[in-house]
């Protein structure tokens, strides 16, 4: 198991919004686990959709045939994706996509005539991965750390953090875009013919808990990466498929990136399955150049996995789900406003869509933190489990050390009543778990 030392819950069914444990007692699912399950736990169609593939053909490898469910799905995607998003690496979840984008912008410099590009930028407390070139370009201190000596150098500017970052004597927009300017100083201390990419998470997940970036700053990083010719990776891996309520999260920033990678809602969970989207250019100069990207996994293209994304991403589109994530989503923030706007540990309510996050504090006026030793985090994990919610909490908000914050990523489905429920057990569990650790 994940950890040695603790047993998970057994899990034996589910139920729309709902996970059942082998007692059958039901827990709201209120993070869609990491926010993975969009459509709930038993989708009809879905299943209908991967039992058919099943017994038409489960499985079959990418180096000799393609499949109906893969090219469809990959149809899906870039039906009117930002810019010039149009060609799609299916994959199997949200580290492969970003191993296959690292080195896919690599390969492109090297079909372009640029080897010396090198470099990869990214942002400190954001997360694009656990496996190496993923970890390696993530900014996700703690679980950088002990594997410090094994990862690729990379270079993180600040992320866009206005709750933490941003003085008073400054608007949001500026703030926004003094902060985007260091990745322009950055490039230019690297060398401005030396940086491959600039990697981000349009809304920051599970690091720092549903963060969205100021107005304008993606515009202004965008501008510098053009300027530069550095190409710009967005890791939608959690904030992307619909989540904040528009397919790809960096429509609504009103840009597009050169490759940009997502997982997670995808697939909803139904099977395991991430995608890497590159633009034309990036396609025509492997098409145009060796010929073929030197990457690959066993299970790439996997029918059956496609064949659940696909009826995931029709459902999505036939159920109207984006517009109900906005109204949803709204309408959770407006809840979670009035039951924590005035708690005296809840410093920052945050988030778009259906994917928002809390900030805790021990001191509102002075922002200061719990004692990193008190886990809370982990008090509020365990307490909601015991009324019966799945969130998502995780320390570390600050620097990988220091803050707690919880992150809400509901089921698409989520429904007035539930909004009720989990806010309600999810008020009793802060509480009880602020109360356990003055015990
Ligand atoms: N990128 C982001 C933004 C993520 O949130 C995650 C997972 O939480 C990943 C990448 C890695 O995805 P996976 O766990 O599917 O490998």
């Amino acid at each position: 198991h994940r950890q040695a030392t603790h047993q998970p819950l057994p899990a034996v069914a589910g139920e729309g919004c709902y996970i059942i444990d082998a007692d059958g007692k039901r827990y709201l699912d209120a993070s869609g686990g990491a926010a993975v399950s969009c459509l709930g736990h038993s989708d009809a169609d879905v299943r209908a959709a991967m039992h058919a593939q099943l017994d038409r053909l489960a499985y079959t490898h990418s180096g000799f045939f393609t499949s109906e469910a893969a090219e469809s799905l990959a149809a899906k995607l870039v039906e009117g994706a930002p810019g010039d998003l149009n060609r799609v690496y299916l994959v199997s979840g949200g580290s492969e996509a970003m191993e296959a984008a690292l080195k896919m912008v690599r390969q492109y410099f090297l079909e372009i005539g640029e080897p010396q590009r090198r470099h990869i930028i990214a942002r400190r407390q954001s997360y694009h991965g656990n496996t190496l070139g993923a970890l390696a370009a993530g900014g996700n201190m703690w679980r950088r750390e002990p594997f410090a000596p094994l990862l690729f150098e990379s270079h993180h500017i600040a992320p866009c953090y206005t709750y933490r970052d941003r003085p008073d004597d400054e608007s949001e927009e500026e703030y926004g875009l003094r902060v985007a300017d260091e990745l322009e100083a950055k490039i230019e201390e690297l060398g401005g013919d030396t940086v491959i990419a600039f990697v981000a998470e349009p809304v920051v997940g599970a690091t720092l808990g549903a963060v969205p970036p100021t107005p304008g700053y993606f515009k202004r990083i965008r501008e510098i990466c053009d300027r530069y010719g550095v190409l710009l990776i967005l890791d939608e891996v959690m904030c992307g498929m619909g989540r904040t309520g528009t397919r790809y999260a960096c429509e609504q920033d009103g840009i597009a990136a050169d490759i940009l990678a997502c997982a997670k809602g995808l697939g909803a969970g139904y099977q395991p399955i991430g995608a890497t989207i590159a633009g034309e250019k990036i396609y025509q100069a492997i098409h145009d150049g060796s010929g073929f990207f030197q990457h690959g996994y066993t299970y790439m293209g996997h029918p059956t996995a496609c064949a659940a994304a696909l009826a995931v991403q029709e459902a999505i589109e036939e159920e109207g789900l984006l517009e109900r994530v906005v109204v949803m989503g709204e309408r959770l923030n407006d809840a979670l406003h009035e039951r924590f706007g005035n708690h005296h540990h809840v410093g920052d309510i945050r988030g778009r869509g259906l994917f928002r996050g809390m900030e805790f504090v021990a001191d509102r006026a002075t922002k200061q933190v719990f004692d990193p030793g008190l886990k809370l985090n982990g008090r509020i994990k365990a307490e909601a489990l015991q009324r019966g919610l799945v969130c998502y909490p995780m320390g570390g908000t600050i620097d990988g050390k220091q803050g707690d914050h919880l992150l809400l990523a509901p089921p698409f489905i989520f429904e007035d009543s539930h909004v009720e429920e989990l806010v309600d057990k999810l008020g009793e569990a802060i509480d009880a778990a602020i109360a356990s650790t003055r015990e």
